[in-house]
């Protein structure tokens, strides 16, 4: 035992972890049938046994419409399976390299191997989906793990608690529940991989944490990303789909378009598209429809409050919405326009109903803008001149975007999703999360003499010839 991990003793959680830590090479040789029956029981365990309490438990946190918590949870879960189950073998395969002619004698190839021992930190926003979504990457890739949900989300975090318990060992995979204390605790063991979804500034204190045993880290963390409409848009299409993408979950989605760039002239007419599917996603009285989530927390409520109260401060117009109702935590779908630059909806990530709208005079300033900001998560383009969606997509920087769509680009398995810097580090989804959990371990294996050989010491000048022909010509 280390001195660090002397310190640990006291640690709650460091039983646990040394359980997990002892039976990991056990559990990382299990083989490619037994990975699938794992999978399996967590796909039977939401797509069956727990299926109706998961949409009640997000109704409970979320008051989360059941068509969303369909969508957006129970099925990106079991489409990370499906895709997984689908893949896996070819996934844990030997994958094959050439070698130089320098390295003659000897074949090279490398595996996959599993991290090791796990941490999982998840977020409320989609309890479920961003909990068991890295879990079966992990799993697939043969790690053990500990999981921390978020405290926000208490009726989804203990379910999640049950399942967990319900259909693995302990020494395989564990949900610990708590608060930020929790998390603490848990980020003072000494974990072979994290994998935190969160916020830029608690990705800050986990990479920090992780650093002091050098354990690898993946960081999906969230910040501003900009939709940006061009000229050549259609503009109520665009409306259509960007009022979807910004008021599912009621806006507390990671990827939604945090706010518009827009050319001058357009705004009126995208306002009043925006204004008109509005009205059909949720009717006159959004509070009325069972079709809009809630804030989680009052917390995050009092901070959306406060954006509007500032914005308005500073002469911001109010479109559309702007209506609060604490006691339910309801924040109505809300378009603002004519924001001071100093607006603090122009400088935070608004994780809630409101779309800021910013106008440019060319696409040259639209750019400059976006790239005065942090790196975001995503970046959507509305556009149908292909030329400048070349130009705007060469000229900026973002973990993902869609073009004439938004939020979408997060279902496709086959994409690498993430950040970059701030908005994130490492990727998930499909065989990406099951890199991001895995070791590439390279291997050479010598078969006869290797010519290398032939430069063994003692050296001399043929020795120093050889090695010049060597770098010329192999
Ligand atoms: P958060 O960072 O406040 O909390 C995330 C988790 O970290 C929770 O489990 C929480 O208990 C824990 N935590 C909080 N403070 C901590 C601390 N000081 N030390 C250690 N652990 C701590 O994030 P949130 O409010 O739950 O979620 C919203 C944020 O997450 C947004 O920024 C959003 O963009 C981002 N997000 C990103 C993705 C993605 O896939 N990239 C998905 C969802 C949410």
């Amino acid at each position: 035992m280390s001195n660090n991990n002397f310190d640990l003793r006291d640690n709650p959680y460091y039983n646990l972890f040394l359980k997990q830590q002892s039976k990991q090479l056990e559990v990382g040789i299990i083989p490619y049938k037994e990975r699938l029956k794992q999978l399996n029981r967590l796909k039977t365990a939401i797509e069956v046994t727990y299926r109706e309490r998961i949409i009640e438990a997000l109704q409970k946190d979320l008051h989360k419409p059941k068509v969303e918590s369909e969508l957006t949870e129970i099925y990106q879960i079991i489409g990370e399976i499906k895709h997984a189950k689908s893949n896996l073998r070819n996934w844990m395969r030997k994958q094959s390299v050439t070698t130089p002619l320098s390295m003659l004698g000897s074949s090279s190839y490398y595996i996959y191997e599993p991290k090791g021992v796990c941490l999982i930190i998840s977020p409320w926003n989609f309890p479920f989906n961003l909990t068991f979504g890295p879990l079966v990457s992990a799993i697939a890739a043969g790690n053990s793990v500990i999981i921390k949900p978020s405290e926000m989300t208490k009726n989804s975090s203990k379910l999640m608690s049950e399942i967990v318990a319900n259909i693995f060992s302990e020494d395989e995979v564990a949900l610990v529940e708590g608060e930020v204390e929790t998390s603490t605790q848990l980020l003072q063991l000494p974990f072979n991989h994290i994998f935190f979804t969160g916020s830029p500034n608690v990705g800050k204190i986990v990479m920090s944490a992780a650093a002091k045993h050098l354990a690898s880290v993946t960081l999906e963390l969230g910040g501003k990303s900009p939709t940006l409409i061009d000229s050549s848009a259609n503009i109520d299409k665009a409306a259509k789909k960007i009022i979807w993408g910004k008021f599912i979950n009621a806006g507390q989605v990671c990827v939604s378009p945090d706010y518009v760039l827009i050319e001058e002239s357009l705004k009126a007419n995208f306002i009043e598209s925006c204004k008109k599917w509005l009205n059909h996603y949720y009717g006159e009285n959004p509070e009325n429809s069972d079709s809009f989530a809630r804030i989680v927390s009052t917390k995050h409520f009092e901070r959306l409050k406060d954006h509007l109260e500032n914005a308005e401060k500073l002469d911001a117009k109010i479109e559309v919405g702007g209506a609060l109702e604490a006691e339910t935590k309801y924040v109505s779908p809300t378009i603002v326009s004519n924001l001071n630059q100093a607006s603090s909806l122009l400088h935070e990530e608004i994780f809630g109903p409101i779309l800021p709208i910013v106008t440019y005079k060319t696409l040259e300033d639209a750019i400059k803008y976006i790239n005065s900001k942090e790196r975001p998560l995503a970046l959507y383009i509305y556009s149908n001149n292909q030329v400048k969606t070349k130009q705007i997509i060469k000229n900026t920087r973002a973990g993902g975007t869609c073009i004439n769509n938004n939020v979408i680009h997060y279902a496709n398995h086959n994409l690498p999703f993430g950040g970059i810097n701030n908005s994130g580090i490492g990727k998930s989804h499909g065989v990406y999360g099951f890199e991001a959990f895995s070791n590439r371990r390279a291997i050479v294996k010598q078969h006869t003499f290797g010519i290398t050989e032939l430069l063994f010491p003692p050296y001399s000048n043929l020795k120093e010839k050889l090695a010049k022909l060597t770098i010329k010509w192999f």
